[in-house]
């Protein structure tokens, strides 16, 4: 029964955006877009064409976005009740939206019939087929996830069998058993995935769909492949509502390396750890420590006889190769911090770097990493600490000094005055700026300098400020970290700073993000 091909899908951008905390502008779910494409996830679901003005703008720049292997999918939900489906506006956004997958979502439990959508039983089983036929005559590939399936399997299981076989016979190419609530235990996904595909036979594939509510996420999503499906989604770090979604970041390994499932590219496979790092951090969370196979501490060995152990065979203490998702046996600080991987990011923004350089950019990235810099959303930080290293490195201009005033009034008044005095090719400049706050009064201050010698800086765009206070045991306290992300209208960069002072960690990266937009570039896939 087992297929050697499984299809990953990917709902970080939706079902993970219900998590506490979670929010994502259009330009970073583009770059997470492109992280998941880099690593081989075939299906990425965006979110809702045409619900909200940010899902819209989303949809609209993806459109335009070239990538590698995966498709994009767009989610909706069957139509609604008396409604024709095609007059229903969910239906019609899917239909005129670019991606060419649709995911739609449709009732299987018989308690949600009655006390939610008011629904008698064979009106739904029409909505399911009606909806689903709609996307397939727009010329849309179908996946139709069958929400709360496996309470309705437990409590009706011909009903239950009955939603998805409608699905499958109006044209869905995948039918994806939801277990909503997380309430299901694996003995039971096994038992229902297996029934669905004896039911449904080998032309519709079968997906799994969990919920982390009993810490079985990952568990079921493995047994729902092993009985035989062949997608699975999930979502980056298992982000989401509750206690979370599935977590592909384990389930990949778990399904590629331990059980010999086709799932991506083993090059792309390394680049697990790195995506699983820069999705947390685009998404302001910092990577946890000790998550499976990718976090800071899933290969550190402590005790003086387990590490001498692993360092004779590393079998001795350890249930895999680390370098196969690409992290380290806790030597490394960063897996950026590798030579190979310092001398291909080099490469790849065109930068001489010998092996000297390699290694002093090496002890430097650590030693910053110590003070709590992160380079996996600082790509712009990052690639200019490589051309200082080089020496290839021209400064857009010297600061002489700022100074910032905020001053706050009687009634209730905030103004906030910059003045900048910096040299830009040699003429020295004082400027005085006012801004909303002290960053954007510096940062409109120093433009204001830089502009008359290098016109071009009015393309560049601040478009996001992440601030998180750092209180890792480095002995100095509580540290500041600024992420800044920025845009020429082309390409988008990242830039980090760190310091006790929030305004000295904002600064410096403002500078960095402004000195990346004038470095020369080489093109670089991976941004
Ligand atoms: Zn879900």
């Amino acid at each position: 029964m087992r297929t050697s091909k499984v299809h990953l899908y990917d709902t970080t951008l939706r079902d993970g955006m219900q998590g506490q905390g979670m929010s994502l502008s259009a330009a970073e779910k583009v770059r997470v877009v492109h992280a998941l494409d880099g690593l081989g996830i075939h299906l990425i679901e965006a979110g809702f064409p045409g619900s909200n003005p940010k899902d819209i703008e989303l949809f609209e720049m993806l459109a335009a976005e070239d990538l590698d292997q995966a498709a994009v999918c767009a989610f909706g939900m069957t139509r609604r009740r008396g409604v024709p489906a095609d007059e229903d506006p969910g239906l019609l956004a899917l239909a005129k939206c670019f991606a060419p997958v649709a995911c739609l979502v449709g009732k299987t439990w018989a308690l949600h019939l009655e006390k939610v959508t008011r629904v008698s039983r064979d009106e739904n089983l029409a909505m399911i087929a009606e909806s689903v036929a709609f996307c397939r005559g727009a010329g849309k590939r179908v996946i139709y996830d069958a929400e709360h399936f496996f309470d309705g399997w437990r409590e009706d299981s011909a009903y239950a069998l009955e939603c998805v076989r409608a699905a499958a016979d109006a044209g869905a190419e995948n039918v994806t058993l939801c277990d909503t609530n997380g309430s299901s235990l694996p003995h039971q996904v096994a038992d229902g995935t297996s029934r669905v595909l004896a039911t449904l036979g080998a032309a519709t594939s079968v997906g799994i769909h969990t919920h982390n509510d009993a810490e079985c996420a990952v568990a079921n999503s493995i047994v729902a492949v092993l009985a035989g499906a062949g997608l699975v989604q999930g979502t980056v770090n298992g982000f989401g509502e509750r206690t979370g979604n599935a977590n592909l970041i384990s389930i990949l390994p778990a399904l590629q390396l331990k059980l010999g499932y086709d799932c991506v590219d083993p090059e792309r496979l390394v680049r697990l750890t790195e995506t699983s790092h820069l999705i947390a951090e685009i998404c302001n969370l910092t990577p946890d420590p000790d998550q499976p196979y990718v976090g800071r501490n899933a290969f550190a060995h402590k005790g003086g006889l387990h590490a001498a152990a692993v360092s004779a065979d590393p079998h001795t203490f350890e249930h895999m190769e680390p370098e196969a998702v690409g992290n380290g046996r806790a030597v490394l600080i960063s897996e950026l911090a590798g030579k190979g991987s310092v001398i291909s990011r080099a490469e790849g923004a065109g930068i001489e770097l010998d092996d000297d350089g390699a290694r002093s950019a090496i002890e430097r990235i650590k030693e910053r990493e110590h003070r709590g810099y992160h380079y996996e959303a600082a790509d712009a930080s990052f690639e200019l600490l490589l051309r200082r290293e080089a020496g290839s490195y021209e400064p857009l201009f010297r600061l002489e000094s700022f100074r910032v005033v905020t001053e706050k009034r009687a009634d209730g008044r905030v103004e906030t005055e910059a003045t900048i005095k910096v040299w830009v090719g040699g003429k020295r400049y004082l400027r005085t700026a006012e801004g909303d706050g002290p960053v954007h009064a510096l940062d409109r201050a120093l433009r204001d300098a830089i502009t008359e010698q290098h016109p071009e800086i009015a393309e560049v765009e601040l478009t996001n400020f992440k601030v998180r206070i750092l209180d890792e045991n480095h002995g100095t306290g509580a540290v500041t970290r600024v992420l800044l992300d920025s845009s020429d209208g082309q390409e988008s960069w990242g830039s980090i700073g760190v310091s006790a002072n929030v305004i000295e960690a904002s600064w410096e990266a403002l500078v960095d993000s402004l000195e990346f937009a004038f470095q020369p570039k080489a093109v670089s896939a991976d941004r």
